[in-house]
């Protein structure tokens, strides 16, 4: 079991801060400065081109998504990191269209986050007409799924709300229909387990830089299940997703399995940061990191439901949520920043939605209490209704 009292002090943070946005950008474990100043200075310094071989640089892309294929439910040998997840939720999509190219339409729903639906428009300009991204309810995806389906992609849980999908309900109605399945785990990876090959799901995409804290900018992972590797289609056909990409062909064969999801050069210094976030999962049981979520937040909304009139965003039910806790409020802004200015940290997501992420690798119950006191405070004495809250940031 998981102690999570010691597991805090493998981070970084700083003084007087409670932190409630490791679900947008986790934080810096301790670890990370030296083992990216040691790729940096005696990696690339030391061996400049030749650490692609000697350092193992090269094959680290296949090893990184094997350690994050063991925290998702991935037979080993099927994930693989690089880019951005915007740019995974395209390869999957185009890969999982042409496997069924009897079929034209995409089944998502208003919960999934803006970036994967413009994909999915972006894609459907370069299909031949007839293709037809459909957006449904949340609440109406089961039944959205028809024989027209070709793929249902969803992100499991709401980022907005933290509301979650049932994975393996809906994977198996999908499949009943005949249609593949793409889930986005970007608030599930490294915020409870996840069963991918149990639930038979066909490819999932997700980001390192959230619950998992690889830091800003790390790079994404994409899985392709094994029934789908040999022939699903990368549709970036990029030179390290080559057969051979030191034979320099003119044209492109695609690698196998996995590796064909690879486009270009891999990100090293970002994979030193993903290596250091990745080892302290090692030592971490994720039905117990769930417990403990569940506990905490738990906590949380019976600690602000008893002292505000804020509206619980997030249901209720254990089974229906991921590990964040969103209340509404028309003000939500104005209040994240008061909350901010005093060392609570969380962010906002429009139209009114105030966003918590519950995070047990380096949250106890004190710091719970104190957000929920804090926040109670903030309204209770309208400290939020200053001008300086008001005014929009860029990044909200
Ligand atoms: C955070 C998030 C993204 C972000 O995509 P990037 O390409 O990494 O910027 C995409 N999809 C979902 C569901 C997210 O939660």
């Amino acid at each position: 079991m998981t102690d999570f009292s010691q597991t805090r002090a493998l981070f970084d943070l700083p003084a007087g801060v409670t932190y409630l946005d490791g679900n947008s950008l986790g934080p810096l474990p301790r670890a990370t400065a030296a083992r990216v100043a040691q790729t940096v200075q005696d990696e690339w310094g030391a061996h400049l081109i030749s650490a692609w071989n000697t350092c193992g640089w090269m094959a680290k892309p296949r090893a990184l998504g094997d350690r994050i294929g063991a925290l998702i439910g991935a037979e080993p040998g099927h994930t693989v990191i690089g880019d951005t997840l915007s740019i995974k939720v395209f390869q999957a999509l185009a890969a999982a269209l042409k496997l069924i190219p009897d079929r034209r339409v995409i089944l998502s729903d208003t919960g999934n986050f803006p970036t994967d639906l413009y994909m999915a428009e972006g894609l459907l300009k370069l299909l031949p007409e007839g293709y037809e991204l459909r957006t449904v309810a949340p609440e109406d995806v089961a039944s959205a799924i028809t024989e027209e389906v070709a793929v249902m992609m969803i992100t499991e849980v709401d980022y907005r709300t933290g509301r979650r999908h049932d994975m393996q309900a809906l994977t198996q109605l999908a499949h009943d229909k005949g249609a593949l399945t793409i889930w986005d785990l970007a608030h599930s990876a490294g915020a409870f387990p996840v069963h991918l090959a149990d639930c038979g799901a066909d490819f999932a995409v997700g980001c390192t830089y959230k619950y998992l804290n690889a830091g800003p900018g790390a790079p994404a992972f994409i899985y392709v299940a094994p029934k789908h590797a040999a022939e699903a289609e990368p549709a970036l056909a990029g030179w390290l997703g080559h057969k051979a990409p030191f034979a320099f062909d003119l044209g492109y064969t695609a690698g196998d399995g996995i590796d064909r999801m690879r486009v270009g050069t891999p990100p090293v210094i970002q994979m030193a940061a993903l290596e250091a976030a990745l080892d302290i999962w090692e030592t971490v049981d994720l039905d117990a990191l769930r417990a403990r979520s569940l506990e905490l937040a738990d906590r949380f909304i019976a600690k602000v439901e008893a002292t505000t009139d804020l509206a619980l965003a997030t249901p209720r039910a254990p089974r229906d949520r991921g590990s964040q806790v969103s209340f509404r409020h028309p003000e939500g802004y104005a209040i994240m920043q008061a909350l901010i200015a005093r060392g609570v940290i969380g962010d906002f997501r429009a139209p009114d939605i105030l966003r918590f992420g519950i995070t047990p690798l380096y949250l106890s119950e004190t710091e719970i209490d104190h957000a929920a006191e804090v926040l109670a405070d903030i309204l209770a004495t309208n400290a939020w209704n200053a001008p300086e809250y008001k005014e929009r940031k860029a990044v909200t």
